[in-house]
């Protein structure tokens, strides 16, 4: 077969794109074209199938993925043709779905997305309300059974709880699905939930959307739990066409719910599905390569596949070991210098770490050495708390009726209107079955509550008033501007010291601008090309944010920092994976069970394949992590590449097994010549580290591998060597004493 389309692709991936079969898997390890297949198989049924692009329902698992995908399409297919298509997260497909048809699904057209903290913050009102202890209770833990239940398709009623325990939470779901169907509100699970029973229970729309989608296309398969499986299924009955791609050595998810097994319950399901395997990957070299199939061969639960490049070998993989945190921190950010000083870019440098935590010194790092960089992750732009503050003031003065923006705004900056004042307003409110807002404007003309309340909660109904009317004429995203300074949102965090408070100015000025460039670039978003429904500008800009990540930073030149988990189906040129410790990488909660081992495996082994070029790891020995100095030991999975294509370190001498190095021994940095060494200016250390890595001998007959000894630390191997003339550095991997850094000016080593 010849076409344009098929140029670029193996003739494996030629078939997956072309196959005429109804059902298809495509089956394959990382980096071996599954999405790019997936692209061009869209692009494929549009131009050479003739397909329409309103046939296609897209799915992938993040926001920035998702992205990814439609840039790519539109590349192959153009603008216009894409504009009909549907592409995107399933969070993101069902939100529309439901937008649209927001009447067969029993909601409000106006309904209101709530994340996890607004999630957890009704659960916490109704333990109130029933008087449940927190403490023999956890509210979060009770969230989370919610969240769990809907991912499993369960409604209260659907539920025969095991315990006691489980008896409360099932009343509190109870509750907690009344309120929010009572107030319009619809948090995350409950989309994909909301839309399978609308498929369920609603046969014209059921009928629209399969006579739509003609095509149904998931990546990330292995990856999707109980519901999303339903949904697809649903939509696809017995006529649409499905390819599905995953690799069952990159599920990540089952803490959430997630099922491999969904592999194979599809095959099963639709027996004549063609599985068709990639073995070729395009991605990563050699190196990366075998390091990757080493590590994940440690794993008993696969399918088993195969992948090879012709790319050769590359670099070696080069592992670090920081002495603390901080000096890991640094040599990372200052290999990532040197590489945008040698031309590079600095959005192919990709750090990814397991914990959200262990973002803030990079960040600290990089912001001190003036590099720009963009956190994906946990923490959404759009989720951060200065942003929601501004938004919620937003959507309040566009719609009074929102209670949740109404918490959220009420008192924050402070005007004395405490949690006692929002629990009678909230009370009166559910009695007389009104907004908070309604309320308050009748509170303040009456005498219930004390004056101090009263006046607090009327400058902030009059602020609220007089905004409105001096913003009513004006784009939204002048509003917001106003509201960051009229507020006194702006003068709060300015009031907070530091790099903390400087960024979430920093934030809330890039909120102005993203709402001016989603305002300047909304256009068509606005209506659906099929029902030719109508959001308003600000109407759609409110949705997007409660649901999408910052886009807007996307072609800003920056260094790109996210968790492991949300690296997903994304490369660089350049990976560090820091904090390979155990207890962090593997997380210790994961250590005990077998299961939560081999996902910890495969975490890894999604990490390193996200690396084209050249991949760095890197581990501290001495570690601050909420606020405790921890010694953690190296990382097990560092046992488990193979040591020839690992760089300057042998691993000989202080395995995890070894009990010399022993987990939260004191800590002291007491050595002299260790002392010295530590309390380098930063210059000194830009110098060091500008000189070439890997020296492998200098004049003074310091080899890499070569054995010492010291008179204090006693035997042990040079594992690592850097820097030049007084601050010329060995690392050393010493048989009774760990792995210690020193100055070989001072150190005073003698060869054996
Ligand atoms: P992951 O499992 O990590 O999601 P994947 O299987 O989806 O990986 P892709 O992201 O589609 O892999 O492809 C990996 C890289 O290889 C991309 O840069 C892609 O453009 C490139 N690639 C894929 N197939 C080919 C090919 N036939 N020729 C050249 N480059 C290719
Ligand atoms: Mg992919």
């Amino acid at each position: 077969m010849n076409h344009k389309l098929l140029e670029s692709l193996n003739p494996e991936q030629q078939k997956a794109v072309t196959t005429d079969s109804q059902y298809t898997l495509v089956l394959a390890g990382a980096g071996s074209g599954k999405t790019r297949v997936l692209v061009h198989r869209i692009a494929w049924l549009c131009t050479v199938k003739n397909y329409s692009p309103n046939s296609i329902f897209a799915v992938t698992f993040t926001n920035k993925a998702a992205g990814e995908m439609q840039e790519r399409i539109e590349e192959l297919v153009g603008a216009e043709q894409f504009a009909g298509m549907w592409v995107g997260t399933f969070h993101g497909l069902t939100h529309r779905l439901l937008r649209i048809f927001s009447d067969a699904a029993k909601l409000p057209s106006n309904f209101q997305l709530i994340d996890t903290d607004d999630q957890h913050r009704l659960v916490k009102r109704i333990f109130r309300e029933f008087q449940l202890d927190e403490k023999r209770w956890p509210t979060r833990d009770c969230a989370a059974y919610i969240s769990t239940q809907k991912e499993k398709g369960l409604r209260p009623g659907d539920i025969s709880p095991a315990d006691q325990m489980e008896e409360i939470w099932k009343q509190v779901y109870t509750s907690y699905q009344a309120m929010c169907d009572r107030a319009g509100y619809v948090d995350f699970s409950e989309l994909i939930l909301r839309a399978y029973e609308l498929l369920t229970n609603n046969a014209e729309v059921l009928s629209y959307c399969r006579k739509r989608f003609k095509n149904i296309l998931v990546d990330e398969f292995q990856d999707t739990n109980h519901i999303q499986y339903q949904l697809v299924k649903r939509l696809a009955g017995d006529t649409a066409n499905v390819m599905i791609v995953g690799d069952d050595d990159q599920s990540i998810y089952g803490w959430r719910g997630a099922n491999s097994d969904n592999l194979q319950t599809f095959v099963n399901h639709y027996a004549d599905t063609e599985i068709i395997r990639l073995e070729q990957n395009y991605r990563s070299t050699g190196a990366i390569l075998q390091t990757a199939n080493h590590l994940i061969s440690h794993n008993q639960a696969r399918l088993g596949k195969n992948l090879w490049t012709d790319q050769g070998n590359g670099e070696q993989i080069s592992l670090y070991i920081g002495f603390n945190d901080l000096d890991e921190a640094r040599y990372v950010i200052g290999q990532i210098k040197k590489y945008h000083q040698d031309g590079g870019n600095y959005r192919d440098c990709a750090i990814l770490y397991r914990n959200n935590a262990q973002s803030r010194l990079f960040e600290d790092t990089l912001l001190q050495s003036a590099i720009p960089y963009h956190i994906y992750g946990s923490i959404r732009f759009y989720e951060r708390q200065e942003v929601k503050l501004a938004l919620a003031y937003l959507r309040l003065l566009y719609d009074t009726n929102n209670d949740v923006a109404f918490e959220q705004s009420v008192n924050t900056p402070a005007r004395g209107v405490g949690d006692s004042t929002i629990d009678t307003i909230r009370n009166l409110a559910k009695q007389q079955n009104q907004s908070l807002w309604e309320v308050s404007e009748r509170l303040i003309e009456m005498t219930v509550l004390r004056p101090k309340q009263r006046n607090g909660l009327s400058r902030f109904i009059e602020l609220m008033n007089t905004m409105r009317k001096e913003l009513a004429e004006k784009p939204f995203y002048e509003q917001i501007d106003r509201i960051i300074q009229d507020s006194g949102i702006y003068e709060m965090y300015e009031q907070e010291s530091g790099i903390k408070g400087q960024s979430k100015l920093e934030n809330l000025e890039e909120l102005v601008s993203a709402a001016h460039q989603y305002y300047e670039s909304a256009g068509d978003n606005l209506v659906d090309v099929h029902s030719g429904k109508t959001l308003t500008v600000l109407e759609a800009f409110l949705a997007y944010t409660s649901l999408e990540g910052k886009e807007s930073s996307r072609n800003q030149d920056s260094v790109q920092l996210m968790t492991l988990h949300s690296a997903k189906g994304l490369e660089f040129e350049q990976v560090y994976i820091v904090g390979m410790e155990e207890g962090l990488f593997p997380a210790q909660r994961s250590i005990p069970d077998k299961d939560r081992m081999e996902e910890e495996r495969r975490l890894a082994y999604v990490g390193i394949t996200r690396a084209r070029k050249h991949l760095t790891l890197s581990l501290a020995e001495l570690r601050r992590l909420y606020g405790k100095e921890e010694r953690n030991l190296p990382s097990r999975f560092l046992n488990e590449l193979p040591p020839e294509w690992l760089n300057e370190v042998s691993f000989r001498g202080m395995t995890y097994s070894k009990p010399q190095v022993t987990q939260k021994e004191p800590v002291s940095f007491t050595f002299e010549d260790e002392e010295s060494d530590y309390h380098y200016t930063q210059q000194d250390y830009k110098d060091k580290r500008s000189t070439k890595r890997n020296t492998t001998a200098g004049d003074d007959g310091y080899t890499l591998g070569r054995r010492v000894s010291h008179r204090r630390f006693g035997e042990g191997t040079i594992i690592n060597l850097d820097g030049e003339g007084d601050h010329r550095r060995a690392q050393v991997a010493f048989v009774n004493e760990g792995i210690k850094w020193l100055v070989i000016k001072l150190a005073n080593m003698t060869f054996l």
